[in-house]
């Protein structure tokens, strides 16, 4: 049995217990829900403030050059780049995930029918985040293209010489399942398939190195993992061998060679330029760059591979406790055991209660999430994120001992706790 002094124990050799430092938690809270939205970097208040005060109050239009702005979605691009294994120059922050999924699944459309013309299908999963399948189902109507979703042990078997794009994302943000990125990619490739990877459960949380793996197109979220603040800007990738062969369908002004000419017609800038739109949102950019910092902070302390241990040896500890100590309550694991198939969050079934439980565990400050089921494979769910920069050890036993009174006292029975809010 693994005691509470245990976990103080683990937290005391841990190689990022310091890092902690680099946010400002809420008293009393277990966080266990930074999949969702991340924890506030401490830099950000007074960074945000100097954007707001000094470059917009002070220097006002000067600051496009003078404090950098212009150049701030590839700044901060190539920092998220350290993490995703892209090279510098290959990504920018901009816009949102569901915006970037647009514009490369558009891009992708244009190079599969220059290769493949009788190409005509998008596979993706059927448990894919929703706003990927509504991106991929109008963008397909639009074109003339049929969307196929598929459980994920039907992918390989749905690859063949009608499929122009596979869309996947790498952690699925219900099951917390993991892609094998590189083996996946082949497989696309083998068929002829193009492979876009969604990263909104990865960058930040497991090591990913796009260039490794060969993939054409990714895109990813600010706001979770990455700690950027609610509605940060996201990113998007794109293999360099691909950057300059189309372009993507909101041309703007920023994704053009030289904006400045304003001249009618649109001249794509080379590279990942292209794919920014208009002007960005330099507030919300500076707090995306101090949210990315606080992951580059690892680098001194072994890196995502550190993080990428510590984040395994949060999610077993925490699959082990609720195994051991909230057994007989009827909670079922939906997250796989497999250490190479599992992200960093872990959700828990049960046939009754899982929004009210999950509530009941807020109001004792365990803060986590509810996801609805799907009526079919998928139960509802409680879901826990682990995001090991400010996540411990002993957080993880106290959370579990807060869900075994929760269940042991039936708290989450209350009405208060059986009140659905508007976003849960
Ligand atoms: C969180 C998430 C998004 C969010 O998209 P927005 O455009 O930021 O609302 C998209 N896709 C996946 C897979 C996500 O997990």
């Amino acid at each position: 049995m693994t005691t509470q002094q245990d976990c103080i124990a683990l937290d005391a050799q841990d190689p990022l217990r310091d890092l902690r430092q680099l946010f400002t938690l809420p008293e009393a809270t277990i966080y266990l829900d930074g999949n969702s939205l991340g924890v506030m970097p401490a830099a950000a208040p007074a960074r945000v403030a100097d954007v707001v005060t000094r470059e917009w109050g002070s220097d006002l239009i000067q600051s496009w050059n003078k404090n950098g702005w212009f150049a701030m979605p590839q700044k901060v691009g190539d920092k998220i780049a350290r993490l995703i294994g892209a090279e510098p120059g290959t990504v920018v922050a901009t816009d949102s995930t569901s915006v970037n999924l647009f514009k490369v699944l558009s891009a992708a459309l244009h190079l599969a029918a220059a290769d493949h013309p009788t190409r005509k299908r998008i596979v993706s999963e059927r448990s894919n985040f929703p706003t990927d399948l509504y991106i991929a189902e109008a963008l397909c109507q639009e074109r003339g293209y049929e969307l196929v979703l598929v459980e994920p042990e039907e992918i390989a078997g749905a690859l063949n010489d009608q499929v122009a794009v596979l869309m996947l994302t790498h952690v699925n943000y219900r099951t917390g399942a993991l892609h094998d990125m590189p083996a996946v990619t082949a497989a696309a490739h083998a068929a002829g398939t193009l492979m876009v990877w969604d990263l909104a459960h990865s960058a930040g949380a497991v090591p990913v190195d796009l260039t490794g793996a060969g993939a054409d197109y990714a895109v990813g979220c600010g706001y979770k993992y990455l700690n950027g603040g609610p509605g940060a800007p996201a990113f998007v990738w794109v293999n360099p061998k691909h950057a300059d062969r189309f372009w993507q369908p909101l041309a703007g002004w920023w994704g053009h060679a030289t904006p400045f000419e304003f001249t009618p017609d649109y001249r794509p800038a080379p590279g990942i330029t292209r794919y920014q739109c208009g002007t960005q949102p330099m507030i919300s950019l500076a707090a995306l760059e101090c949210g990315v910092d606080t992951l580059l902070a690892t680098e001194a302390h072994g890196g995502m591979a550190a993080l990428r241990s510590k984040s395994l040896a949060l999610t077993d500890l925490f699959i082990q406790l609720v195994e051991e100590r909230c057994g007989g309550h009827g909670l079922g694991l939906a997250t796989p055991r497999e250490h190479a198939q599992r992200g960093s969050q872990v959700c828990l079934t049960r046939d009754e209660g899982t929004y009210a439980i999950v509530q009941a565990l807020i109001a004792r400050g365990v803060v986590g999430d509810y996801r609805a089921g799907d009526g079919g494979r998928h139960k509802d769910i409680l879901r826990f994120g682990f995001t090991p920069l400010y996540i411990g050890f002993v957080d993880v036993w106290n959370a579990v001992e807060h869900l075994k009174q929760v269940l042991e006292t039936a708290e989450w029975q209350r009405p208060e706790f059986n009140r659905k809010h508007a976003v849960t």
